[in-house]
């Protein structure tokens, strides 16, 4: 028999991104029952570390077993009714996974549609309200890890509930690397995932629901047609009567709880700022290197961003070659953007000052290699003198 054998990576692509120590440390604990008066603790910790890191005072704000998109479906499943109508922002692959959820609700999806990488204006979204009164839901991705897109939120918010519809959020890329903001923007349902900023490992899915989504809920004329998914009685696990639903992941949320626990030790402010600005001092280096970024400055994510193939260079062998001979992972398109962008993540514990001057170096050197133009010598200069310049390095 042979041991497992995993290599060590420095994970930046987009998602799943490196886990602390700590948080491999917390999921070798001693194994417990899920009905364990110990265990019912660490549940009452997460759900509080969740609530700090939406930024809620939402009680249901739980961590459903699965990944994101076992997220996504919850929301969903749990919300709609057969022939609801949902608008929903399609401006990647995440938007495009949102129509699909939602039409196997036998829901019906009125797309808005943006080119990848463009964002969904909140005139847009007027203009679906007012063409589809009957729409009870607006959806959409907050950070589009397919493009590396950051939707803004507030002005589009106030738009829904001037409608009286609820706002549907994904914010499995955005959780713990730029403000989410439940409450202060006014989100109604929302989901992440655990392998993203905050950097534990996939798995889980946390979820959050206002008041507002919660009456809809109750209102709900058919059963949830998820057994597994179904709130109405996973809210009985985490709070109320703790009772059985399912066996919990118990391991998974050891390391979810270790996970906010470093957020928290960190503050959720210094967090966002350290995704920021490392995220701009890569930026300023790949743009320093003449890499041209997908997304337009003010709409770009710190935590994930697109970067151009120049022409003539083979997109795959340098991934290949980043992953062989410096352990570095990054992503690379989807769908449209097959072949196209590279994705390069800079999520939780794998946004800090190394990584971005690791991944920047060895990605001049095998562009020189492969014959791109790209100039030499200045994009690790660029973002060094940036993180010197907002006191992200010290002495
Ligand atoms: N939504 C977004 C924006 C994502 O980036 C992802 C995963 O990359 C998902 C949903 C689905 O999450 P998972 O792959 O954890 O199921």
């Amino acid at each position: 028999m042979y041991q497992l054998n995993v290599p060590s990576r420095i994970l930046m692509g987009p998602g799943p991104s490196d886990v602390h120590p700590r948080v491999l440390q917390a999921m070798a604990a001693p194994m417990i029952g899920h009905m364990d008066p110990a265990f019912m603790k660490i549940m009452d910790e997460v759900m509080r570390l969740l609530r700090y890191v939406f930024e809620t005072e939402n009680e249901l704000t739980v961590a459903m077993s699965g990944t994101g998109s076992s997220g996504m479906e919850t929301v969903f499943v749990n919300l709609l009714d057969p022939g609801d109508k949902v608008i929903v922002g399609v401006n990647g692959l995440f938007g495009q996974r949102l129509v699909d959820v939602i039409e196997r609700c036998g829901a019906e999806a009125v797309q808005i549609k943006a080119a990848w990488g463009d964002i969904i204006k909140p005139e847009q979204v007027e203009a679906e309200l007012k063409n589809h009164p009957d729409a009870k839901f607006v959806a959409l991705v907050h950070a589009e890890t397919s493009t590396g897109a950051l939707q803004p939120l507030e002005e589009i918010a106030e738009i829904v509930h001037n409608h009286d519809a609820l706002l549907i959020v994904d914010a499995v890329t955005s959780l713990g690397g730029v403000p989410v903001k439940i409450d202060k923007v006014g989100i109604d349902a929302c989901y992440s995932g655990t392998q993203k900023c905050l950097s534990a490992p996939p798995g889980l899915a946390p979820v959050t629901f206002s008041k507002g989504a919660l009456e809809v809920m109750d209102k709900k004329k058919e059963k949830v047609q998820s057994w597994y998914l179904d709130l109405s009685m996973i809210r009985n696990y985490w709070g109320g009567e703790r009772a059985y639903h399912h066996t919990a992941p118990i391991s998974m949320n050891y390391a979810l709880y270790e996970a906010l626990k470093l957020i928290e030790e960190e503050g959720l402010e210094n967090t966002f700022a350290r995704h920021k600005k490392l995220g701009k001092a890569l930026q300023n280096g790949l743009e320093a290197m003449g890499l041209e970024l997908h997304v337009k400055e003010e709409y770009r994510l710190p935590q994930l961003t697109a970067v151009r193939v120049p022409e003539g260079v083979n997109e795959a062998s340098v991934r290949k070659q980043l992953l062989d001979n410096f352990s570095i992972e990054i992503g690379s398109g989807l769908d449209e953007l097959k072949g196209k962008v590279w994705r390069i993540g800079l999520m939780g514990h794998s946004c800090n000052p190394k990584n971005v001057i690791t991944v920047l170096s060895a990605l001049e050197q095998i562009l020189v290699n492969e014959g791109a133009k790209v100039e030499t010598g200045v994009a690790v200069k660029a973002a060094m003198d940036y993180m010197y310049k907002e006191n992200v390095l010290v002495g």
